[in-house]
């Protein structure tokens, strides 16, 4: 692979704040970023060299962003697919067209983990209300239905807790195309971030552990409070999956580990993750520092820990609290430049580091 050297011109497709932490890690090594999203003054654009407001079906914006650029990069996965072959045919795109046929549908994500010998909750695919009453006497209750694309942060996602909720569960799908997942009676949710480069070389952070409030990320605890053999299994399944899809960049993979400490994939994400924001302030190499490395063809950088720690997310009317915040001195705090907090929106984070010597705990 060709290395993009310091000074290079890096493209970034997603203005949020995963592009922002992206685009200053990019700065901070010496390169240009240009930012490629839908929104004026948006967080990535901000702190970014240029950015282009445009569609990502507006062809004519799209060329002119990828003669800008060297490489491109994502912040988001649901990028149309078109959209990614067209810039690769003038500038490479990492990770690749392939790594987002596969997580962009459920469907195609779980089943290819599967193929690894790797488990998931049971699932099937449902395209209609027959399918589902099928499903459901195959899977049991209780379940999840969710959209095989484009949900997120438990968008797209009903419970079905017995057979009478069928009719309801597929009016809310609206006829997406979905499946069915087993519900996982978990101990705990975690994830591991994997960054793999084009010569093969790979590094994973390690597990942490995720807590969810309305479906949305609220803490995170470096590490996961797991046993050791669990934590080498989940890191082995992270690299493994990274190796078989080929990827070039950052992989988050989250998990759940049962009661019985069997550990199940959930869900792929082909780029820096909400998880992974203590790896800033803990690690020698930071996620967002760790993908430019992985796409510019330069060495990987060492993902190991000098520290425990706690993040947080600030959703909605959290950040009113910013000024208590930023007086605890223990506190890192990050703040994406919305303008604008409605509920549910991620406003920003706080990190707490500890010794290692000491579990992080809420
Ligand atoms: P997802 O959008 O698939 O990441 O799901 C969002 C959240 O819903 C997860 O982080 C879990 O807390 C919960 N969830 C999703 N799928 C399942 C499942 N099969 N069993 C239990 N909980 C689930």
């Amino acid at each position: 692979m060709t290395l993009i050297a310091p000074g290079g011109h890096i493209g970034i497709l997603g203005d949020g704040q995963l592009g922002r932490m992206m685009a200053l890690a990019a700065a901070e090594m010496g390169y240009f970023v240009h930012i490629f999203g839908q929104e004026e003054n948006s967080p990535a654009a901000q702190v970014s060299h240029r950015s282009t407001i445009a569609d990502y079906n507006d062809k004519i914006a799209l060329e002119a962003f990828a003669n800008s650029v060297d490489v491109v990069t994502l912040e988001f996965e649901n990028i149309p697919t078109d959209t990614i072959m067209f810039l690769n045919d003038i500038v490479p795109v990492r990770p690749s067209r392939q790594v987002l046929e596969v997580t962009q549908d459920r469907l195609l994500e779980k089943s290819f983990i599967n193929n690894l010998g790797i488990g998931t909750a049971p699932f099937a695919n449902v395209e209609s209300i027959g399918e589902l009453t099928h499903a459901v006497q195959q899977i049991g209750t209780p379940a999840i239905l969710k959209t095989r694309r484009l949900g997120y942060d438990g968008k797209g996602q009903t419970k079905i807790d017995h057979a009478s909720q069928i009719d309801t569960a597929w009016s809310e799908m609206k006829n997406a195309p979905s499946i069915l997942e087993g519900f996982v009676n978990f101990r705990l949710e975690i994830s591991v971030i994997v960054a793999r480069s084009a010569n093969g070389d790979i590094q994973t952070y390690v597990p942490v552990e995720n807590r969810h409030k309305n479906h949305i990320l609220d803490i995170t605890l470096a590490p996961a409070n797991i046993s050791e053999p669990v934590a080498k299994r989940a890191e082995e399944i992270a690299q493994t999956i990274a190796t078989k899809i080929k990827l070039i960049g950052l992989l988050a993979v989250e998990m759940f580990v049962t009661l019985e400490d069997d550990v199940l994939v959930n869900e792929l994400a082909p780029r820096p993750h909400n998880s992974g924001h203590w790896t800033i302030e803990a690690c020698a190499t930071s996620q967002f520092q760790q993908i430019i490395r992985a796409i510019c063809g330069l060495p990987l950088g060492n993902p190991v820990r000098h520290s425990n720690a706690t993040m947080i997310n600030l959703i909605g009317t959290d950040i009113d609290q910013w000024s208590d915040i930023i007086d605890d001195s223990k506190n890192s705090f990050h703040l994406y430049g919305k303008a604008e907090s409605r509920a549910g929106r991620k406003m920003g984070h706080v990190t707490k580091l500890l010794p290692l010597d000491e579990k992080p705990e809420i």
